[in-house]
């Protein structure tokens, strides 16, 4: 593949007040980079990296225009010339030097900012958020456009290329342009005409107020999603109203944070909602600009090619790779580290006050953190298993020079990440495999596969560093039976070296549990590609554009297979999922029938099914198989064994601690290592 195969995605865009180098948009991202230590360095070499990476248009996370809002205590608002200078300035200059271009995204939270003292377009409680808004008054509605006046002409003092205006995933502005929570009756309120006056006049009055070579991003809602929002012709009405109010550029959001649809996670099939954003595209001139689960320059370059979108935003896709458009111009597509959608290190960490960063690439968001210079000595290094920690080890430290050899006793590298693909949605993970495999070659890494390493052939003087990353083995389970033919683990069971029955118990609630049990009542087996006509079957989204909110009755398809969960502390089934994606696994099973139970005790397994006690209570689960799930546990034997033989030996990833191990850790941990040799 060839550059020559992205010529949309590649074309430079003339704006008329300036002309971008290419079709890419690095989408906001609230990462709290901007929220912890040394934040103008780290933002400066964060943007900068990317910028350096080739995309045309960066937009920074949400700034707010004024106080009341803040998406969060501490988070940034732009209110003065000093920040122009000392806090925004150093950011815009550097990716000014490498020839991107930025827009500070204009953000107010409105009723969804976690703090007190809310404000919103009505006194109407998200349904995400305990704290109920105040309703602003008339003159402070007029205040606030002022506010996002300043904060623009704040953001060209600061040398911005532009703002986006924030206008879409049920922020301040989306709130009056929804009757769901604009219930107004002065001028902003009341018909659909005076609720979009608000994003309207901010927009106006900002093009009235900044010079002619500054850009107005407005990012709109093309689809809705709940109840209460706005129709698809109140939505072209809106972008033909913001276009005649001078903005240069629609980028596009999907639905409110409280929808009850998956907008962005993994199980949201790549541009899904393209529909929905070729509709807004028809109806207006300004380019508009796809979002939303776009991940590859394939699936850009297609988008563009159908007409659907002039540009192409992709947020997390520059966390997982700063150089993706400087790759796909290469013509080396296939080198990209392709985002995969989990949100583990992204959203997950946001909602956790974590600053973000990204599993497949855990330098982002902590450029400065890894520029140690190259090592002099080149060190021959054994890297022992290829799962994602030894791959990561591997990987980086033949990038930082040295001979690395990477013994794997299976026929493959991957690790469990290669039984992750077998669960349905899940695929992504076969990018991170393929990427992986790229470096591999790309660095002549020196692969061993079929290779079981031993403690002699290591403990030979031919390594100065031996890294043991041989991961987990599956943790087995004692009550009577357990050994009974119905007991299967999950390793056997996605390996496809046993099968389940009918009817199935399953033996913990973790991340392999919920998985085990997706995979067990999926239509489909896993290897299939949901596409967006089932995935909107299942979730209830309507396509029609004379649907009011973009939604209808959900039908989740199901496999003819009867699945219980259980566990045995009390706690609520699925806690430790992630916080971005747990509700989607707990709602999508539940929808397929899946049972839970808590507070188990296991008794035995016998012909009979599955007997435990629950409450003091005996209870027979007729079952035909029970799957453990029951978590894991060091593999470290050839580590203790090297380390009784005098060697030195890293250990790193599931070998290390098997507790709530995950690929974020391992890729983390042997990124790490490598850069410690
Ligand atoms: P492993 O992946 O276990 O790799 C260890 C490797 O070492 C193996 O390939 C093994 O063959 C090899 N090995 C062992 N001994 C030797 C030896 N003596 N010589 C040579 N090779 C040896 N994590 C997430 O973050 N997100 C997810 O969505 C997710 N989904 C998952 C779904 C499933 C079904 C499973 C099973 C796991 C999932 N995980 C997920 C967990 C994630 O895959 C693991 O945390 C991660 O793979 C651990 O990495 P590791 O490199 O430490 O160990
Ligand atoms: P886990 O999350 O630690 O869950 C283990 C489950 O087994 C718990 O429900 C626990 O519940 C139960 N359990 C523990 N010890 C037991 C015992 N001795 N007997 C019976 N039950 C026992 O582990 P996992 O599900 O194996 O997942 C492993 C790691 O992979 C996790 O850390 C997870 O982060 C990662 N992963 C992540 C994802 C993802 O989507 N992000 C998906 C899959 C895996 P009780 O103690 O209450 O019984
Ligand atoms: Fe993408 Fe996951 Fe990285 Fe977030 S953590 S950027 S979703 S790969």
């Amino acid at each position: 593949m060839s550059a020559h195969h992205f010529p949309r995605l590649l074309a430079p865009l003339d704006l008329g007040r300036v002309v971008l180098r290419n079709r890419t948009y690095m989408g906001s991202m609230h990462t709290r980079i901007d929220m912890g230590d040394d934040p103008v360095r780290r933002m400066a070499a964060f943007y900068g990296e990317r910028a350096k990476g080739g995309v045309a248009i960066i937009v920074t996370g949400g700034c707010s225009p004024n106080d009341e809002g803040l998406i969060e205590p501490g988070a940034p608002a732009l209110l003065t010339s000093d920040q122009a200078l000392h806090e925004h300035r150093p950011v815009t200059d550097a990716v000014h030097a490498h020839g991107g271009k930025i827009l500070l995204q204009l953000l107010h939270a409105g009723r969804n900012g976690k703090m007190d003292n809310l404000v919103g377009a009505s006194d109407i409680r998200s349904p995400i958020n305990p704290r109920k808004p105040r309703a602003l008054t008339t003159d402070q509605v007029e205040q606030t456009v002022d506010d996002f006046v300043r904060c623009a002409k704040l953001a060209e003092e600061a040398g911005y290329d532009g703002v986006e205006v924030m206008g879409s995933e049920g922020y301040l502005i989306h709130q009056f342009v929804a009757e769901r929570c604009n219930n107004r009756t002065d001028e902003w309120g009341g018909s659909a005409e005076k609720r979009m006056r608000f994003p309207v006049e901010i927009v106006r009055r900002i093009r009235a107020a900044v010079g002619p070579k500054f850009l107005i991003t407005y990012r709109i809602s093309v689809l809705d999603l709940a109840e209460g929002g706005s129709s698809a012709a109140e939505i072209v009405a809106l972008a033909q109203a913001v276009q005649a109010a001078g903005a240069d550029l629609l980028n596009t959001g999907i639905g409110w944070h409280e929808s009850a649809v998956p907008t962005i996670a993994y199980p949201v099939p790549r541009a899904a909602f393209r529909f929905a954003i070729a509709r807004v595209k028809r109806s207006i001139s300004i380019p508009v600009v796809a979002s939303n689960r776009i991940n590859t320059p394939e699936l850009a370059e297609e988008l563009l090619a159908s007409g659907d979108a002039d540009m192409v935003s992709m947020a997390r896709p520059f966390l997982a790779d700063p150089f993706f458009v400087a790759k796909t111009a290469a013509g080396l597509p296939q080198t990209i580290n392709t985002c995969i959608a989990c949100n583990q290190a992204c959203l997950d960490h946001a909602f956790a006050n974590k600053t973000t960063t990204c599993l497949v690439n855990p330098k982002a968001g902590r450029e400065l953190e890894f520029q140690t210079p190259k090592p002099t000595r080149k060190l021959r290094v054994a890297v022992v298993g290829a799962g994602p920690a030894g791959l990561a080890a591997a990987t980086q430290a033949a990038e930082r020079g040295h001979q690395v050899t990477l013994f794997e006793a299976s026929d493959a590298i991957g690790g469990q990440l290669n039984l992750a693909v077998r669960v349905p949605g899940k695929l992504e993970f076969a990018e991170t495999l393929r990427y992986f495999r790229e470096q591999l070659t790309r660095l002549g890494v020196d692969v061993q596969l079929n290779t079981r390493a031993t403690s002699r052939q290591l403990a030979s003087d031919q390594f100065d560093r031996v890294v043991i990353a041989t991961g987990i083995v599956p943790r087995q389970v004692n009550f009577p039976g357990a050994d009974h033919p119905k007991v299967i683990s999950y390793f056997d069971l996605l390996t496809g070296k046993k099968s389940a029955g009918r009817s199935v118990a399953i033996i913990g609630t973790g991340g392999i549990g919920f998985d085990v049990a997706e995979l067990l009542t999926a239509p489909h087996p896993a290897s299939h590609r949901e596409t967006s006509e089932e995935f909107f079957n299942d979730w209830g989204v309507d396509v029609a554009p004379e649907s009011p909110t973009g939604l209808k009755e959900m039908h989740m398809s199901k496999a003819d297979c009867q699945v219980t969960l259980l566990q045995r502390s009390n706690t609520r089934i699925g806690d430790r999922l992630g916080l971005s994606t747990g509700w989607i696994h707990r709602s999508r099973l539940r929808l397929r029938g899946v049972k839970t139970m808590t507070g188990c005790t296991y008794e035995r397994v016998d012909d009979a099914g599955f007997h435990v006690t629950v409450d003091g209570e005996p209870k027979l689960l007729a079952v035909d198989t029970v799957v453990v799930c029951a978590g894991q546990e060091v593999n470290r034997t050839l580590a203790d064994e090297l380390i009784a033989a005098g060697v030195k030996v890293d250990v790193i990833g599931g070998a290390h601690i098997a507790t709530e191990l995950d690929a974020l850790r391992a890729i983390d941990e042997g990124t790490r290592l490598a850069y410690a040799l």
